[in-house]
């Protein structure tokens, strides 16, 4: 799960790092409040969306005066911002951070994946900051530094300090910058992050570490003991799609392509995504109906897969190991009938009671195209949507 900037500045305020003093805004009377109650000469008025390249493409302004602040507000608020991660659709502004504007000296980058090859999480640092890190690491990745944490010690102060040698930050200031790298740490693992990215982190003139910009992500599967993260979520945000389908506890990601996939079981639905690339196709989401679907929870799925207009055909591979395949065909032939399904759907069924499940598909008087196998399957799909 992902948050706004300045959700995630909260919750690294409350661990210590240091922020920018800020507030949210909705409106431009309330930008302008808040940029009054700073009451820094300067302040930063920084739209709020779940992509970051914010910076690139207009979303942050430097505001010298309230007149400014209300200028800017004007033009952030509403506008579709386009970055080069939101996608050419882009994301609509509905939150502003006002924030103080800071005296930058130099920007640096301090990051904290999970790293899957050694299992532990990883503290990613480098001199090059306010910049694409994924550009530093395929120009210059020498200048991208590691420390891997061992789970049971945490970050290590040593392993902190190394890592902020390494990067150059000032002498004076290394002790500083260790402390910063603790602390984010710290609400890393408190929180169960899956992603902490702070680009940049910035030494300020009158000597002080900080933080810019805050990504946080949350490990979905931790939500169910942090009440106060999942409160922060932002369904605007979100793909209307995944919301609905997280209702019926189905999984469910949109992709890009033409060819509505329903599936049980995830590792058979990346298959099946594998499978439909390899014969020509473009999936158009990833959806796992899970071990024990029911009629409704088919219905459910067919339904989600619908609403995406650029799905062309539905392939539906289901393999009946706890379920029947006799009861998956009643599924999806209700499912089909009740959602007036106007587009090729082919069904591969594999598993108990399979023979029952075809003749209760062939005899549906729908038009259903029976597969063999996954491979005919994803041909004859691949060649229906063309
Ligand atoms: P994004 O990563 O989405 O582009 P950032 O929050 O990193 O957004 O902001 C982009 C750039 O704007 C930063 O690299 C920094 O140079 C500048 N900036 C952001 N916040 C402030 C601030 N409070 N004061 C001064 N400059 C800022
Ligand atoms: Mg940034």
């Amino acid at each position: 799960m992902n948050i706004h900037e300045y959700q995630g500045k909260e919750i690294l305020k409350q661990y210590g790092v240091k922020v920018p003093e800020g507030r949210v805004a909705f409106t431009v009377e309330e930008a302008v409040a808040a940029a009054k109650e700073l009451g820094t000469s300067v302040v930063v008025v920084k739209a709020q969306i779940h992509a970051g390249g914010r910076g690139k493409a207009g979303g942050v302004k430097v505001a010298k005066n309230l007149d400014e602040v209300r200028t800017y507000a004007e033009q952030l608020l509403g506008k579709v911002l386009v970055t080069h991660q939101t996608g050419p659709e882009g994301k609509e502004v509905k939150r502003l951070l006002i924030e103080q504007g800071c005296d930058i000296k130099k920007e640096y980058y301090v990051g904290l994946v999970v790293d899957r090859s050694t299992g532990r999480v990883v503290m990613m640092a480098s001199e090059e900051g306010g910049t694409e890190i994924e550009e530093v690491a395929a120009r210059t990745p020498e200048k991208i530094f590691k420390e891997v944490i061992d789970p049971v010690t945490g970050l290590n102060p040593f392993q902190a300090q190394r890592l902020a040698y390494a990067i150059n930050i000032p002498n004076e200031l290394v002790k500083k910058a260790a402390q910063f790298m603790m602390s984010l740490y710290k609400a890393f693992v408190d929180k169960d992050c899956s992603i902490a990215e702070i680009n940049p982190l910035v030494v300020t003139g009158d000597g002080e570490v900080m933080a810019l910009d805050a990504k946080l992500n949350f490990d979905s599967n931790a939500l169910f003991r942090h009440p106060e993260i999942v409160a922060l979520r932002d369904l605007d945000e979100e793909d209307e799609k995944e919301i609905e389908a997280s209702k019926y506890d189905l999984s469910y990601i949109a992709l890009d392509g033409n060819i509505g996939c329903m599936v049980n079981g995830a590792g058979l639905a990346m298959a099946t995504m594998d499978i439909i690339k390899f014969y020509g196709g473009e999936p158009a989401n990833f959806l796992d109906v899970g071990g024990g679907a029911t009629e409704e929870k088919v219905t459910e799925a067919f339904k989600i897969i619908l609403k995406d207009p650029k799905v062309k055909g539905i392939f539906v591979n289901i393999f009946g190991g706890i379920m029947k395949c006799d009861v998956i065909a009643n599924g999806v032939i209700a499912a089909a009938k009740q959602v007036k399904l106007d587009r090729p759907l082919v069904v591969r069924l594999e598993g108990t009671n399979v023979e029952l499940g075809k003749k209760i598909l062939n005899e549906s008087g729908l038009n259903i195209v029976a597969a063999e196998s996954m491979a005919d399957g994803a041909q004859k799909i691949v060649s229906l949507v063309k």
